[in-house]
């Protein structure tokens, strides 16, 4: 049997011809063991020969056929057309296949230069009622067709399930010139509902096939074959005619108008000129552009982008809404959104299928909507069936949805007008745009009040702060705490480093106290406010773990004295004025020699408005107001350079001395003058503060 036109010459194993004469004999000699056909394909080839050539892809195929080889030793292997395989096994049991399989899917890895080419199986096991052992493989193959466009799954068996929908597969393929003459095919409305609201904003039109003899055919059946034999446009108008139809009689009966999504195919897009077609249509019956809507799916998407991000633009620039069918239901979502441009993004009712049992989809779910809504797309969620799915995706601010929850799919004759199209159940049209405005704020952003821009920010001042031998650097600092130290006067976050690197003023010493409490702490977390180069200063701070001697935190920190909306700041200010009023004049010094008045309640000069050197202000201001007996040591306690050397020998953090005053009409009143020091913005500054001291009597120096 082995002769050359039974063996493939490029792999050596069996071809088509091969295998179908071992099949006619096998089923004359040993009619009662029972056979399984598994059928390979590998997905994505087309694309390997693109890119590596023919000589690539045929290494890749020799490769493959070495790995079947290897883990079929014993069974009957053929390759029967480019870049598919069939096995023969005389008895293998379900795990042994899946197993094999599985390695099989492994092991061909090392063969396809990390292209990641998935190989779909599909498996036939004998019944014995085969009236041809070709129909062993034909089903084998329809099993592996089954799972083509499913992409978490790679091995399917042929069971009772799919040998119906075969039949059903078939009908259709017998009837559908039947279909079209005696119009069979119906349109079904489902409505969309604004998470917000809960009103009805649109219905989506979904084809049925109402048959005298199978009843109602899906969809999932039919378009499949529609596409197959290029009559999927066909369908298409004819369901959007049927739409256009029913929105003008909508819009003459005076109930509530809504839009209405269409199901387009790819094929739509090559098979005629779609877009000329749906205009045509609305021309006919006078319907609005903005009233159709249409849907395109994502493996739709996932061929020829140029050609459709083209047709795309051209639906959008004609006024059309396009939105994106089942967004994550295919291979190559995220690649998608950066390739089109397109109004709403339908979410694959996949993910809500496991929303009570799997804790990631929750996530997942607020994740791709905070997503779109920073490419600033709307989205809808499909498959809504629970209360719990319906508050949820309110929550995370999805904007529409769609669901059994809010009504399965039905023909125009089974709505009850009166109520379903009333004001009170749908939302005046008109409003579309406003509702839309609303849906763009990203409820799970933190930046909800910025204009939409694609840059990523996150508003919360974030670092991460390491501490080694009590010394804290910063290792890394979001854009919003850049800004945060730069409210501290810090330009940089090395110039920052350098201070907490180096310095051991309070306010540092404080951080690193704030540090090591979090880390000592049971929930690894403090709170702390520090005034930090005069501000009042919020730090949230989470230990991460240690490790050659460090330790790590997460820190957000915030300067409340900057944010005006911010209600500490405002009782700091508030509260700072009243402290100011306890003196009739507050002054700056700073270490470089300067001074500035800041505060002044009294009927004297500010005197920095005459001169900015220290010194020289200090000797006019003893001129004009201080007692000329106390003038010398007035001078003495202003020298600003000795103010932190004097206060290391007191208990306390400022130097405080009494002078009478020579203010005319003061009458040699006593005064208190205060010189406090603090730390700002990489140098000292000196605050002073002077108020009567009518407390002290005058004796109390003689
Ligand atoms: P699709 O566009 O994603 O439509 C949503 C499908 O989910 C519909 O199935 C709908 O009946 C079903 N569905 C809606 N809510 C729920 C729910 O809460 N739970 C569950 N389990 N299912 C829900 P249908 O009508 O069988 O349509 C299947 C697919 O067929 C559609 O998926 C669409 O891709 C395609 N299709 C339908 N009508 C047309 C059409 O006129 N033209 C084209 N090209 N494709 C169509
Ligand atoms: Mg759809
Ligand atoms: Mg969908």
């Amino acid at each position: 049997m082995d002769n050359y036109d039974n063996i493939d010459e490029l792999t050596g194993l069996y071809n088509l011809n091969g295998i179908l004469s071992h099949l006619q004999s096998h089923d004359k000699s040993a009619a009662d063991s029972s056979s399984v056909i598994i059928y390979l394909n590998v997905m994505n080839f087309k694309a390997f020969n693109q890119r590596y050539g023919f000589v690539g892809g045929n290494e890749f195929l020799r490769g493959l056929a070495g790995e079947i080889k290897g883990l079929f030793p014993e069974e009957l292997i053929a390759r029967t057309a480019g870049d598919q395989f069939i096995i023969l096994a005389n008895s293998l049991d379900e795990k042994e296949i899946t197993d094999r399989l599985t390695m099989l899917s492994e092991a061909s890895t090392k063969h396809d230069k990390g292209l990641r080419l998935h190989i779909k199986a599909g498996i036939y096991q004998e019944a014995g009622d085969e009236a041809d052992p070709v129909i062993m493989i034909d089903r084998a193959k329809t099993a592996c067709d089954d799972i083509i466009r499913v992409y978490d799954k790679s091995i399917n068996f042929y069971d009772e399930a799919l040998s119906k929908k075969n039949e059903l597969r078939q009908y259709v393929i017998d009837n559908f010139e039947n279909a079209f003459e005696n119009r069979y095919f119906k349109v079904y409305y489902q409505k969309e509902v604004r998470a917000l609201t809960g009103k009805v904003c649109g219905y989506e039109a979904l084809a049925r096939w109402q048959d005298p003899v199978m009843g109602i055919i899906s969809p999932l059946i039919f378009i499949e074959v529609l596409e197959e034999v290029h009559l999927i446009h066909k369908l298409d108008l004819c369901i959007i005619e049927m739409v256009c139809k029913d929105l003008r009689d909508d819009i003459d009966s005076g109930y509530a108008v809504e839009p209405v999504s269409v199901n387009l195919s790819q094929l739509d897009f090559e098979l005629c000129d779609i877009m000329v077609e749906i205009d045509k249509c609305r021309d006919k019956y006078d319907i609005p552009v903005d009233l159709i809507h249409v849907e395109v799916t994502e493996s739709a998407l996932s061929f020829g982008a140029d050609f459709l991000d083209q047709q795309i633009r051209k639906f959008r620039d004609a006024g059309y809404e396009v939105w994106m069918d089942d967004f994550g239901s295919g291979y190559s979502s995220l690649n998608n959104l950066k390739n089109f441009d397109i109004d709403v993004l339908k979410i694959d009712m996949d993910f809500l299928r496991t929303f009570d049992t799997n804790k990631k989809t929750q996530v997942i779910l607020a994740m791709i909507v905070n997503m779109a809504k920073e490419l600033g797309i709307h989205t809808l969620a499909e498959g809504v069936e629970t209360k719990e799915q319906y508050e949820f995706l309110r929550r995370i601010g999805c904007e529409k949805l769609q669901g059994y929850l809010f009504g399965k799919p039905m023909p125009v004759d089974d709505f009850d007008r009166a109520v379903d199209c009333s004001s009170g159940v749908c939302e005046d049209f008109s409003l579309a745009p406003y509702y839309d405005r609303i849906g763009e704020v990203n409820f799970l952003g933190n930046t909800p009040l910025r204009d939409k821009s694609f840059e990523v920010f996150n508003n919360l001042p974030l670092a991460i702060i390491e501490l080694q031998d009590e010394i804290a650097q910063c290792i890394f600092a979001n854009r919003a705490y850049l800004d945060y130290l730069s409210t501290l006067g810090y330009a940089s976050l090395s110039e920052s480093n350098s201070v907490y690197g180096t310095t051991n003023h309070p306010d540092v010493m404080e951080f690193t106290v704030s540090l090591k409490r979090a880390a000592d702490s049971p929930d690894h977390r403090s709170v702390s406010d520090i005034v930090t180069n005069g501000n009042a200063v919020n730090h949230k701070i989470r230990f991460l773990g240690e490790g050659g001697g460090r330790k790590a935190f997460a820190v957000v920190s915030r300067n409340n004295s900057i944010h005006e909306e911010n209600d500490t700041a405002e009782s700091l200010r508030v509260a700072m004025a009243h402290v100011f009023n306890q003196y009739f004049r507050v002054d700056l010094f700073d270490e470089d020699g300067t001074v500035d008045n800041i505060f002044l309640n009294a009927d004297q000069k500010s005197v920095s408005d005459i001169t900015r050197d220290s010194k020289e202000a200090v000797r006019l201001y003893s001129e004009y107001y201080i007692y000329p007996e106390d003038k010398e040591r007035f001078k003495k306690f202003y020298d600003i350079t000795t103010v932190r050397d004097r206060i290391k020998d007191t208990e306390n953090e400022y130097v405080v001395d009494y002078y009478r005053s020579a203010t005319p009409g003061d009458d040699g009143r006593m005064q208190m003058y205060m010189i406090l020091p603090f730390y700002y913005n990489g140098r000292w500054k000196f605050i002073s503060l002077c108020r009567y001291a009518d407390e002290i009597k005058d004796d109390v120096w003689k």
